[in-house]
């Protein structure tokens, strides 16, 4: 062992970490700090994973070139984490610990020497050279350093011996920025010129206190008369710490819900769990509208009352604005917001205010599950059954199950709410690996909607629209007439779905992918919206080179146009990832909905989740079939949960709901048990035919795929694969493939997959020998592997 010597994990995609050695035996990183090494011929900035190691026998060790943060920045149980997560998904280990740390980029922690208070009084003849050039404070000691000319190391470390100075640890998050704020002198006289007039105006308009910055946005020629106010005395400047963060709505104080019995229980229960402190996983199972987020919020709050923070998940931040303004409206300045769109600068802000302690309540996306709250006590996963909580790239991690290990870590109560449980999470609660809780009642006046399923297959027959029914097409008709507001349902963005080559019957296909492109914007781009590929709609047949093209099938876009030719007046907005690429277009097209300036909302699956509109009465479900026919063993689940949530959405306040759902398979029991909001019965179904097929929770998957730019070699390296997997197999798994992928190409590259079913523990195993077998311990190019995987497309 040598205490100098640390193995370092870097940020990229190694599966192996290296051993490094450092220069000041007095400055030795400890496990979580960052240093920046050598490597090959450039520098990176690596994570110390272990200090005070055996060097490797038979290699020459380099030194670290520098020591970022001497100290690590965030507490053990986060270390833990990025550790478990590495071993867990076969992840490289430096790129888990980044997700632990702060932003890149950052300067945070340095060494600084001070000297001891009264350590050489009387003696200052002898003063050392060293002691002169750091005088009486403290110093870095890369100041010192540079005053000096010349390492200091030595020195130092005697005079540490000595007792005369003592080295410690700087963390200071970097300065913010500040801002200047303008607010109105309490009965200062009006002034009388027109521009300082108006200034005045959009004071109080403000309430009387406003940013300079926003005050003068519109119109910068006000700027002089600020400061000529200023002056006078009839507005005060000041400087305020700026704290960036995202656009939100403004707040509105929804004020606090009495709780119905359920909820008490459900809050006695979780309350309990927290008093004591350590790990509690639960599992909420409450129906839409039945006031799930009334409990979240007294949870935190109780988690605060002891001293300990609380962090909300939610499977998108930007299609949540109204949850993130009613934690805002109950938590203020304690809330932060986290997620992979926010600007470098509010990330920075953000990371550091709930680090020190700030914030102590986070809501965000699923990187927010690696939030460095101290002391975390709560956190909820709102909605666990949606599928963005896993990660499609590497680390290809699932932020549910990472939830619940980062509770066991902290000793903390994690509470996992849906309305539509994922088949895995319910079944763990029946085994009582979760403590279930149910909100069974539904808040508000009339109950569940009614529900219609209209077959579109007789519409079609008896000469009907494919995308508005007759009957549809009435009830939104009614809706308007009584001022009542409605949504549309559509889970496929764009114009149409495809271009179709009359001559030919060819589809326009994206060259780099194995999919069709999307037609967007009336048809005039041609879209792939898996590898962003964006062109103007073709004028002729790729193929035939024929000039009769004709678009088919139909997504949200036309929707808005089909809706708006049927019903002329409607006041019509659209809300699908589109929209969401502008950035507080969401937000903007909630409010103005909630506002009652929308007549009907038409959307994807974002106009599903979470939001509350009390005069929403129509739900309609334009095609329920979208998401059924797919190759993937969730696909029943997933619209299973999508239908009963949309659904759900109607008639929530003192107005009566409707549902009508439109299929081709009116029959199917994803379709008519989420019509009936039969969880208990569709869950029954579905492990029937999952214990059939092995697949989760009967059995655990892992999917390897093997990309390449030809499909030759591809093929032989799945093949080599393969066989080692059914070598190692030994009756613990079972090994299916290879075979092309579902997505046979995506971004140029071919793609085939090995699907592992069976035990876990012993496929990572032999997943992971196979690997370092063929491609050693470092790198496995092409190659990726997805342990629970969500989507095996
Ligand atoms: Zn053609
Ligand atoms: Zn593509």
């Amino acid at each position: 062992m040598d205490e100098r010597v640390v193995e370092v994990a870097l940020p990229l995609p190694l599966y192996a970490t290296f051993s490094y050695r450092v220069g000041e035996p007095w400055a030795v990183p400890p496990r979580g700090a960052r240093v920046e090494v050598p490597f090959g011929n450039r520098k990176a900035v690596g994570v110390v994973t272990r200090s005070g190691i055996a060097p490797p026998a038979s290699v020459e060790l380099k030194d670290v070139s520098d020591v970022v943060d001497e100290a690590p920045l965030v507490e053990p149980p986060l270390l833990d984490l990025a550790a478990w997560m590495a071993d867990y998904y076969l992840a490289p280990p430096g790129e888990c610990y980044r997700l632990v740390l702060p932003p890149a980029g950052i300067r945070a922690s340095r060494t600084v020497v001070r000297r001891i208070a009264g350590a050489s009084a009387g003696d200052e003849s002898a003063e050392d050279p060293l002691l002169l050039a750091l005088g009486k404070g403290a110093m870095p000691v890369s100041r010192l350093a540079s005053r000096l000319g010349k390492d200091p190391t030595a020195g130092l470390h005697r005079l540490r011996r000595e007792g005369r100075v003592e080295i410690v640890q700087d963390i200071r998050a970097p300065a913010f920025r500040n801002v200047q704020v303008a607010s109105l002198v309490d009965g200062a006289e009006d002034p009388k010129p027109s521009a300082q007039a108006e200034v005045v105006t959009r004071l109080r308009a403000a309430g009387g206190r406003m940013r300079v910055a926003d005050l003068v946005r519109d119109k910068a020629s006000l700027r002089g008369a600020v400061s000529r106010l200023a002056e006078k005395g009839v507005l005060r400047l000041e400087e305020e710490r700026d704290v960036r963060s995202p656009e939100g709505l403004p707040l509105r104080d929804v004020g606090r819900h009495t709780l119905v019995s359920d909820q008490e229980e459900a809050l006695e229960s979780v309350g309990a769990a927290l008093r004591t402190e350590s790990f509690a996983p639960f599992l909420l199972h409450g129906v839409t509208g039945s006031g799930k987020t009334e409990v979240y919020f007294r949870a935190a709050e109780q988690a605060l009352a002891l001293g300990r923070s609380a962090l909300f998940l939610v499977p998108e931040i930007a299609l949540t604005p109204l949850l993130v303004r009613a934690a805002r409206t109950r938590f203020g300045d304690e809330v932060a917001v986290q997620h992979s769109e926010l600007s470098a600068g509010e990330r920075h802000d953000q990371w550091w205010r709930i680090r020190d302690g700030e914030a102590r309540v986070v809501i965000g996306a699923r990187s927010a599950v690696f939030a460095p709250l101290p002391r975390l006590g709560l956190i909820v996963v709102d909605e666990e059954h949606e599928g963005a909580y896993k990660q499609e790239e590497s680390p290809r991690y699932h932020a549910r199950d990472v939830a619940v290990m980062r509770a066991t870590l902290e000793g903390a109560v994690v509470v996992l709410g849906s309305a539509t449980p994922s088949v895995e999470s319910h079944s763990n609660a029946l085994r009582g690996k979760y403590r279930r809780l149910t909100l069974g009642a539904r808040i508000g006046a009339h109950g569940m909607p009614r529900v219609e399923i209209v077959d579109r297959r007789a519409v079609l027959k008896a000469g009907g629209d494919a995308i508005l029914s007759p009957p549809l097409r009435e009830a939104l008709a009614e809706r308007l007439a009584r001022k009542e507001q409605s949504l549309l349902l559509l889970n496929r963005r764009g114009y149409a779905t495809s271009l179709l080559c009359r001559e030919c019957g060819q589809q326009a296909t994206c060259p780099n992918c194995s999919v069709c492109l999307t037609l967007h914007g009336r048809g005039v781009r041609a879209l792939c919206h898996y590898c962003g590929h964006d062109v103007p709609t073709p004028g002729a047949c790729g193929v035939c080179k024929g000039a009769y093209l004709r678009l088919s099938g139909y997504g949200t876009e036309q929707v808005v146009d089909v809706v708006k030719a049927a019903l002329p007046g409607a006041r019509v907005e659209r809300l699908d990832r589109d929209l969401a690429a502008r950035r507080g277009a969401v937000a903007r097209v909630l409010a103005g909905f909630e506002a009652g300036e929308t007549d009907i909302l038409v959307g994807t699956q974002m106009i599903a989740k979470g939001h509350d509109f009390p005069r929403v009465t129509l739900v309609g479900v334009v095609d329920a079939d979208v998401g059924l026919g797919l190759p993937d063993f969730r696909a029943a689940e997933r619209s299973f949960s999508l239908l009963t949530q949309v659904a759900g959405r109607a008639g929530r306040a003192e107005l009566p709901g409707e549902v009508i759902l439109q299929s081709h398979w009116p029959d199917h029991y994803a379709l008519t048990l989420a019509c009936a909001q039969d969880y208990d019965s569709f869950f029954e179904r579905e492990m029937e035919f999952r214990r059939t097929m092995a697949y989760p929770p009967a059995g655990a998957l892992l999917n390897l795929l093997v990309r390449a730019r030809d499909a030759g070699p591809g093929a032989r390296e799945a093949d080599a694969l393969g066989r080692r997997l059914r070598d190692a197999a030994r009756g613990r798994y079972r090994v299916l493939g290879p075979a092309r992928a579902p997505l046979a190409r995506l971004r140029g590259e071919h793609r085939f997959q090995i699907l592992l079913k069976g035990q876990r523990a012993a496929m990572r195993a032999a997943v992971k020998g196979a690997l370092v077998e063929r491609y050693g311990a470092s790198r496995w190019p092409g190659i990726a592997v997805d342990v629970d995987p969500v989507s095996v497309m």
